[in-house]
């Protein structure tokens, strides 16, 4: 029998006890993995342990494989349609929502991110996610294509098949369930209504296929002999909302495991017919290579990033400091699109430089459940030390410690926000991603000397443009070569947004109608209209 793990919480942002799962979810229930073994999850404010959860291996990913593989072809393939589908997800939005500040909880306990911003953003956005897609269920449609009078084509999008989701830690429950598993659900049905075919003569419904996912929750790394960086609580919870919410067992099966097992596992196994990845363009790699050595697969990749953050001389100073703090300190850095690369013009620099650095000082750090705590510990131990040496690295190649560049306090993995000044383009800290409070500024002379030194990069995730000017602030959006950019702002989502990186930074897209596009096949149906070749 699985065990379950229970937690008391009595901290200022949240009281209560909290008992969540920690098998794996496989055809509806929770079950041991078939190793026995397991993995040690920490509490990254204190290092210390919080539970184990199942380790699953390869042999786990086919079960639930299986077990996908037959809500596909029977409860979620045949019996639920588009507006039912819809339902499910909307009921598991009223459930998230009335669980908000447990989930929240979850998110600050084994993460390390403030309680506050695991509500307002994290959860927040997981539920609109839900609800968003809830709302496409039954809406999503091929096509009628004009030939001639002795033909009619029509397309069909057809759910892909079984989905393999391999996820970070940064954002467990925003990456997880919500953006990625919930667009999967809502990809079930055969889109081509023929009653609505005007043209069409026989009225018949088209048979609705199916669509199943497994989800493969992440440890953030292969090759640490204690695997302590895992944040599935968040999501081992949701499976029992699923649950509460209705889902056909199956439908849904979250496994936790080792990436260079499980998630090997599920990148070439032969029946999954997609892979979502989001994590570290070194891994999507191997995503990819595995998938094509396998079945083909298609695969989409949310990738790293080193966003550049543009601060033009006419910008509104105050805003732009709020939002680049924003921008990099957001969620302890570890955001895939950080502004870690902040480019201001040479006009201000002084000033903004001495504003910024007053505003990286007042970020308070501390206890994720305190009140008015803006950063908490990096998620574990492993990212504290990558992140310490990516700021001696940075010393080392001559770079200039302007602010911070220690750790805050004795206990817990806590780092100071950091600024570098007196960069170079090749040094490691301004060229590869840190996924820590750190941040390089680098000083520009004008819109084409910024737009080179913003492009000259591997990764294209996003990028802040700050300007009043409007004719700059739009060219040079244009002229960034990223998927996201914002204007005025930063780390600025919507779920019908679509996201998703240039270059480096991953393929394909996340949220919005794009992200659609992703798990459906699309059939074209000719039907000859009584022509003969005789
Ligand atoms: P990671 O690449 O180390 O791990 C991500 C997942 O892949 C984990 O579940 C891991 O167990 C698994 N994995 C590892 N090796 C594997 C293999 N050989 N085959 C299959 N799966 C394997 O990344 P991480 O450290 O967990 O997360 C941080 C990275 O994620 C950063 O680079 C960040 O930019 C990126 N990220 C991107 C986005 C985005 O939307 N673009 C969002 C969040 C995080």
């Amino acid at each position: 029998m699985p065990g379950t793990f229970s937690h008391q919480f009595d901290t200022p942002s949240y009281k209560g006890t909290i008992t969540v799962p920690t098998g794996l979810f496989i055809g509806g229930a929770f079950v041991d993995g078939s190793s026995n073994t397991t993995i040690d999850v920490l509490n990254p404010a204190t290092g210390k342990l919080l539970t184990k959860i199942s380790e699953a291996t390869p042999q786990d990913v086919d079960i639930a494989v299986k077990a996908a593989q037959d809500a596909f072809d029977t409860t979620w393939g045949l019996n639920a349609s588009g507006a039912k589908r819809g339902e499910l997800l909307y009921k598991l939005a009223a459930v998230m929502d009335a669980a908000r500040d447990e989930l929240s909880a979850l998110e600050a306990l084994d993460n390390g991110k403030t309680f506050g911003w695991a509500k307002n953003v994290d959860v927040d956005f997981s539920v609109a996610v839900v609800k968003y897609y809830a709302g496409w269920a039954d809406k999503i449609t091929g096509q009628t294509l004009e030939t001639d009078e002795r033909k009619l084509v029509y397309t069909r999008h057809e759910p892909i098949g079984v989905v393999g989701q391999i996820i970070p830690w940064n954002f467990p429950c925003k990456c997880c369930i919500s953006v990625q598993c919930i667009r999967a659900h809502i990809m079930r049905s055969a889109d081509v209504c023929v009653e609505n075919c005007s043209c069409f003569g026989h009225r018949e419904h088209h048979r609705l296929e199916g669509f199943s996912i497994i989800v493969y929750l992440s440890t953030k790394s292969l090759t640490h002999h204690k695997p302590s960086e895992f944040t599935p609580l968040s999501a081992l919870r949701m499976c029992a909302m699923i649950q509460e919410a209705g889902f056909p067992p199956g439908v849904v099966n979250v496994i936790t495991g080792y990436g260079n097992t499980v998630g090997a596992a599920i990148s070439s196994h032969m029946d999954i017919m997609k892979v979502a990845f989001t994590g570290s363009t070194i891994v999507g790699r191997k995503i990819m290579e595995a998938a094509a050595k396998s079945n083909l697969k298609p695969v989409t990749l949310e990738l790293g990033g080193k966003s550049p953050n543009i601060i033009f001389n006419d910008a509104d100073i105050d805003n732009a400091i709020e939002w680049t703090a924003h921008g990099i300190y957001w969620n302890h850095g570890a955001a895939c699109c950080a502004g870690s690369r902040i480019f201001v013009q040479s006009g201000i620099y002084d000033k903004f430089l001495e504003k910024f650095t007053e505003r990286s000082k007042s970020i308070r750090i501390g206890d994720p459940f305190g009140q008015d705590i803006d950063q908490g510990p990096m998620s574990s131990e492993a990212q504290f030390n990558r992140i310490m040496g990516y700021i001696e690295s940075g010393k080392a190649e001559g770079a200039t410690v302007h602010l911070g560049g220690d750790r805050f306090g004795t206990e817990g993995y806590y780092i100071n926000p950091t600024i570098f000044t007196n960069t170079t383009p090749d040094m490691k800290i301004v060229k590869e991603e840190i996924f820590g409070p750190v941040g390089v500024i680098i000083k520009f002379e004008d819109e084409d000397d910024v737009v080179r030194q913003a492009n000259n990069t591997l990764y294209g995730l996003a990028a802040g443009v700050f300007s009043q000017d409007i004719d700059r602030a739009i060219r040079t959006a244009h002229r960034v070569q990223a998927g996201t950019i914002w204007v005025n702002c930063f780390h600025n989502f919507g779920p019908n947004i679509p996201f998703g990186g240039y270059r480096q930074s991953g393929i394909g897209r996340e949220m919005g109608e794009y992200a659609l596009h992703h798990y459906t096949n699309v059939k074209a149906v000719h039907v000859n209209i009584g022509h003969r070749l005789a």
